[in-house]
């Protein structure tokens, strides 16, 4: 959420960011009602006032005057309780168009929707040239029998799926790879909940509500099933101070993802790619504001580092500002090339990593106190993608596939895997 104060003292920055994200906001109206909101603001105090010389006046007025003027206050209560109420009121409306305004967009972003992002880099593993007609993941399952999404279906409906013999083992072996690589970068490891409270998703900036969710949400309760760890991680910290030597504070974070994916029929979206439930290690930092965009970079680097080392050949990035979203000043993706993805291979995005500013602790509430200051300032958040161990499975299998039908384990998940070769059955 932004600042309200800076909302107001900059309409115009703010419309045009709202514009440039292709998220309609009414700006207008919120400046408006504000306006509205102190006037009735003053009118309740003024009102409070003049109650309460009536009462004071009480005291020395004769037994005749009394009864009038004991009505006189009652009367100014009321108006006052009135005045408060649509104050009150306007505060609500003001509250509902601030949750709906995105975050500020970084200057370097590239202006448009999806088909506007910048291409910034690409990985150290060429593209494989295969001297075979390469198989998606779904044929090369079947060949391992590595999943069965029919019995997945008949359990929890479509887009649920079970893992099998040496998918179980993969899927495992990328989780410790990212955890224990980055708990060397300094990341502390923490398994989180899978379920979070509504208030919880809504300061990280997650709608439970409406008809785009992608949040299941428990039935007569406050608590849903996560869409990833990032709401957990900011979550953790919201209503909390902490002193400024203690940031940047980072954490890798392991949970489960479940996504209605609604909207999404129709998208590119075989087998493993779109589903409801997957696993992921996501990075999260909470940061002084000077250190946000250094440690977007970070995240980003690291995350090539993880898919170098998975021997995936991938792109980097840059978002366009249509295609932030609500939370994210800046936004890099890396897409990995899936060669059994479309007719003849294609990119498919496989990580995410935003820097959201003082975005999401605003409404969470976290803090920073520096030593010999007064009061205390918003830190930043950050999030990214390690691993999202469906995705990653994909490229690990459909990049590393050999003629004989067989799958070579990339070095870095050898130790975990405990083998070198998925063999051929
Ligand atoms: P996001 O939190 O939406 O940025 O997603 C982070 C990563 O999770 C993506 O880059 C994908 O690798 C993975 N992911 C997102 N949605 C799904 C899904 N429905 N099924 C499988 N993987 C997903």
């Amino acid at each position: 959420m932004l600042d309200r104060k800076f909302i107001l003292q900059n309409p115009d920055l703010v419309r045009d960011n709202c514009e440039k994200r292709g998220v309609p906001c009414d700006i207008d109206q919120l400046v408006t009602l504000e306006s509205q909101r102190m006037e009735q603001l003053q009118l309740a105090q003024e009102l409070n006032r003049q109650a309460n010389e009536v009462s004071k006046s009480i005291k020395s007025a004769s037994a005749d005057e009394r009864p009038k003027i004991i009505e006189r206050g009652r009367e100014l209560r009321q108006q006052k309780d009135d005045a408060q109420a649509k104050c009150d009121e306007h505060e609500a409306a003001i509250l509902e168009i601030q949750k709906q305004i995105p975050n500020l967009t970084h200057p370097d972003v590239p202006a448009g929707g999806e088909d506007d992002a910048k291409e910034l880099a690409f990985g150290k593993t060429p593209k494989p040239e295969f001297d075979f007609t390469p198989q998606d993941h779904l044929q090369l399952g079947e060949k391992h029998d590595l999943f069965d999404f029919e019995g997945g279906a008949r359990v929890a409906g479509a887009g649920f799926y079970f893992l099998r013999n040496a998918a179980v083992r993969l899927d495992l072996a990328l989780q410790q790879f990212a955890v224990s690589y980055l708990s060397g970068k300094g990341f502390t490891p923490v398994s989180t909940p899978d379920l979070a409270l509504t208030e919880v998703l809504q300061g990280t900036g997650f709608n439970p509500r409406g008809p785009e969710t992608q949040i299941y949400s428990i039935e007569n309760t406050e608590l849903n099933l996560v869409a990833t760890a990032e709401i957990t991680l900011g979550g953790m910290m919201s209503g909390q101070t902490v002193l400024d030597q203690e940031l940047p504070l980072k954490l890798c974070g392991l949970s489960h993802c479940f996504r209605t994916e609604a909207g999404a029929a129709g998208r590119a979206s075989k087998g493993l790619y779109r589903v409801h439930q997957f696993t992921k290690v996501e990075m999260f930092a909470f940061t002084l504001p000077e250190q946000s965009d250094a440690i977007h970079e970070e995240m980003r680097e690291l995350e090539c580092e993880i898919f170098d080392a998975l021997e995936v050949p991938y792109r980097v990035i840059d978002t366009a500002s249509g295609d932030l979203g609500g939370p994210a000043y800046r936004k890099y993706d890396l897409e990995a090339w899936m060669p059994g993805r479309g007719e003849v291979g294609a990119w498919g995005e496989v990580t995410s990593t935003s820097n959201c500013t003082d975005y999401q602790s605003r409404r969470l509430n976290v803090r920073y106190k520096t030593a010999g200051e007064k009061g205390t300032k918003f830190v930043h958040t950050l999030n990214g993608t390690a691993i999202a161990t469906g995705r990653a499975m994909i490229a690990v299998l459909e990049n590393h596939q050999r003629a004989d039908g067989s799958i070579a384990v990339p070095k870095a998940l050898q130790p975990w895997m405990g083998c070198e070769v998925i063999e051929a059955a």
